[in-house]
């Protein structure tokens, strides 16, 4: 029967985060001693005064469908976090609220890309884009950088690989999988080469903004010549430990706005209306509320990539934010461990799923073939752990 499937589905990938997430889950319950490092998702609870209003949501009876773009008091929170945070300023009616970020990526690559539209995606990216773009029949362009480069492109890239049929480029800072961060500078110069191209649009995925480990991350939007095309994209789940909560949202010029809320509105409707009512206490609360869980994850990181130096071969930058290491492992490429032979990054990640039960994902799922990518967000004891068992491994 799966030849009736369509095209579509069958030109998608499947997510690779999730596929290793769910190969983790199931060895677990094979009996196995997995530790996960694939999925990146806080091993926080959701705050209690998160948890509390969702709960008054419930007892006050929001049982009902929510206005598409999202109910007016949180767009409202939203637009004065946008202000507070990143100096941005949005009305409610450019604010689309959605189920997760994912899906608000989503809903602007379908209202803006034709089939035969080019995208930028400079990589490392994370695995979703190229599927998203992929599935508006639009062609996805990577533009490589390396470890060397702090997993950054630079203006002479971005010039060259612009094109008459580039739509779009999106930009991620702090960057899943890298945790590398675009400077100011950086981002204006990267504007500089846009401002000569004025049909491209910038997505600006900016979900991992408040775990940084130096200065705050810019938003490009609040470079001016840049606000009227340019989408910021942001949610809930990986600053306040709600990743299965799914909100995520978007600021926007208008007109993309109302297409995306068009959009919406004929595939799910508006949000989930008690994650609303609990998003509207997350976003108006100031970041300082959440900072002991970046601390955790700064130190967890420094841990991490102590351990992971001491391993001959790993290749390593200092991640600046989100909670991700991605290593260049590109040394193992052409040996044989343990009677297996790594010729690329799967091969590698497998080894250490196999051989160390260690989940990661491969860097070829985010268009970074020497890479793996490996979650720190996990418990002390459960990083020392898995970097011991690597290291015995490859010894
Ligand atoms: N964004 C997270 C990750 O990269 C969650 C999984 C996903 O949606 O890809 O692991």
């Amino acid at each position: 029967m799966s030849k009736a499937l369509s095209n579509r589905i069958n030109s998608l990938p499947v997510s690779q985060t999730l596929a290793m997430a769910a190969k983790a889950r199931e060895l677990k319950k094979q009996g196995k001693d997995i530790i996960s490092l694939s999925l990146g998702e806080p091993d926080f609870n959701t705050p209690d005064f998160i948890k509390d209003a969702a709960i008054e949501a419930i007892n006050q009876n929001y049982n009902s469908y929510t206005p598409v773009d999202g109910y007016l008091e949180l767009k409202e929170a939203i637009c004065t976090k946008f202000k507070r945070d990143n100096n941005l300023v949005y009305k409610p009616n450019q604010i689309v609220v959605s189920t997760g970020a994912k899906q608000s990526i989503a809903n602007i690559a379908q209202v803006l890309l034709n089939p035969g539209d080019e995208v930028l995606l400079p990589a490392p990216y994370w695995v979703s884009y190229s599927a998203i773009a992929t599935l508006c029949e639009a062609k996805f362009i990577e533009i490589p950088s390396s470890i060397d480069a702090d997993f950054k492109i630079t203006p002479e890239q971005l010039e060259a690989a612009i094109t008459p049929k580039t739509k779009m480029v999106f930009f991620n800072s702090p960057n899943n999988p890298s945790g590398s961060i675009y400077s100011e500078k950086e981002y204006k110069a990267l504007a500089k080469v846009l401002g000569n191209h004025p049909q491209i649009f910038i997505l600006s995925d900016e979900i991992y903004e408040h775990i940084n480990y130096g200065d705050k991350p810019f938003s490009f939007a609040a470079i001016e010549s840049m606000y009227d095309r340019t989408i910021t994209v942001n949610g809930l789940a990986k600053a306040f430990a709600m990743t299965g909560w799914r909100i995520g949202y978007i600021g926007a010029p208008d007109w993309i706005a109302k297409a995306c809320t068009k959009m919406q509105g004929q595939i799910t409707s508006g949000a989930n209306c008690i994650a609303q009512r609990a998003a509207i206490t997350a976003v108006s609360a100031t970041p300082d509320k959440v900072q002991y869980m970046v601390d955790e994850f700064k130190s967890r990181r420094d841990i991490v990539l102590n351990l992971l130096g001491k391993i001959d071969g790993f290749k390593l930058n200092i991640p600046e934010g989100a909670f991700y290491v991605f290593p260049d492992i590109s040394a193992f490429f052409g040996k044989t461990i343990r009677n297996k032979e790594i010729k690329n990054a799967n091969d590698f990640s497998m080894l250490l799923l196999e051989e160390a039960n260690v989940a990661t994902v491969t860097g070829e799922a985010f268009g970074a073939p020497k890479c793996i990518r490996m979650s720190y967000a996990a418990s002390e004891l459960q990083l020392r752990e898995a970097v011991k068992r690597i290291k015995e491994v490859l010894s």
